[in-house]
């Protein structure tokens, strides 16, 4: 006899997956519907309307993808770039490495605007390199870098990007339903994300967002899209409300349950309220931090609140802490990837897990783990300081 399936119960506090809702994991317990089903399309349609309320996007062209965030950011190159277009990419992190590799994998000549993993790309560095280049098709930034943990500034790159002509493309995946996305404020003309993040569902499905000036420069294409599954084109005639709808690929239904329930709990707890709780648990988080003698490696301004990159101490042991959290308090926190690999502990507060106990729970056992590892702190200052600003 083989066991039945039994995995331990985790607590995800790295940089995702993040822990998935409870509401969430039980509308995946539901049953299925076929895909082309009256009531299925019906949840499609919502899961649409919710999309863009958390979006915080009017764009018709608002949907899931079948696949993970990197599916998402996968439709966007495809469906936007033939051989020969110029594209700008902002590089700060593991993720902008990742859409240079998608783009030129399109054909497309990427020209690389650079800042230290832990900065922001500043505007003016993309200003200039679209006065240097012409013709540049479209600049690409991650909004919010899980390798780095930080919040890049949207408002005066759009406005540069915009009055070159060029498209602005932005990766949610960290983003989307743990601070402001703003696509329609902001003048974001295509933008993709995951589940698995601020979400609180598992990882299976990449919601985009495309504007008009994005369709339009999608319905001028000379060429096919080279991707059959991600083409935008043939997929948005099963996710329109008011074409037939027929069959491409069989939607990944249980999947679509979870991502309709997690955004449902997002608009009824109410946007503002779900980023203020981001905003005040991870400022939580940061002050405990800082107050164990810990150094935070994006500066205040730019840091984001769901996730959390921690300057590992001179004479810790990066696995060793890692594995004692696992282990003794089923706590999974992240490392560091390429050039932060070793000098970095990444730690996340996205969606679900944005919550009082588990900053508590955190700053204890780091303390616990620490303590062990020889790292001294003042005993009890990390909750002092956080829990002064934890308003219950
Ligand atoms: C997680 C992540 C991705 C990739 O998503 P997958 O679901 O792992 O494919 C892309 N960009 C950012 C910023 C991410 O955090």
């Amino acid at each position: 006899m083989i066991n039945e399936l039994m995995p331990p119960k985790r607590i995800l506090m790295g940089p995702g997956p993040s822990d998935v809702h409870p509401h969430v994991l039980k509308s995946m317990a539901t049953p299925l519907v076929g895909h082309l089903d009256p009531h299925f399309l019906k949840i499609m349609d919502e899961t649409m309307d919710l999309l863009r309320q958390v979006y915080q996007t009017e764009n018709k062209a608002t949907m899931a993808m079948s696949g993970t965030g990197s599916a998402g950011m996968e439709t966007v190159f495809v469906n936007l770039l033939e051989p020969g277009d110029k594209v700008i990419v902002g590089v700060n992190g593991l993720f902008g490495q990742r859409m240079v590799d998608v783009a030129e994998r399109c054909g497309a000549e990427v020209i690389e605007v650079t800042a230290p993993w832990g900065s922001i790309i500043k505007p003016e560095d993309i200003e200039q390199t679209l006065k240097e280049n012409t013709d540049i098709k479209l600049v690409a930034l991650v909004h919010a870098e899980t390798s780095t943990g930080v919040r890049q500034p949207l408002e005066d790159i759009s406005r540069i990007v915009h009055e070159h002509d060029a498209l602005l493309v932005c990766d949610m995946v960290t983003s989307l339903g743990g601070c402001p996305t703003e696509i329609d404020k902001m003048g974001v003309d295509a933008a993709y994300s995951g589940t698995q993040k601020c979400l609180s569902a598992p990882p299976g499905l990449a919601p985009v967002t495309l504007g008009s000036r994005a369709m339009e420069v999608m319905s001028r294409r000379k060429q096919k899209v080279q991707s059959w599954y991600l083409d935008l084109s043939m997929i948005q005639a099963y996710w329109s409300e008011d074409s037939e709808r027929f069959y491409h690929h069989t939607a990944p239904i249980s999947m679509l349950y979870a991502l309709r329930e997690s955004l449902r709990l997002i608009v009824n707890e109410g946007l503002e309220n779900v980023y203020a709780r981001h905003k005040s648990y991870g400022d939580a988080l940061h002050a405990g931090l800082e107050a164990m003698g810990l150094k935070l490696l994006v500066e205040e301004q730019y840091r984001l609140s769901q996730l959390t990159s921690v300057v590992l101490p001179e004479g810790v042991d990066d696995g060793k802490v890692r594995s004692q959290l696992l282990k003794k308090y089923n706590l999974e926190i992240g490392g560091g990837l390429g050039d932060l690999k070793g000098k970095i502990w990444r730690i996340g507060l996205m969606g679900y897990n944005a919550r009082q106990e588990n900053v508590t729970y955190m700053l204890a056992a780091l303390e616990d783990v620490l303590r062990e590892e020889g790292f001294a702190f003042e005993e009890g200052a990390a909750m002092k300081a956080a829990s002064q600003l934890i308003n219950v």
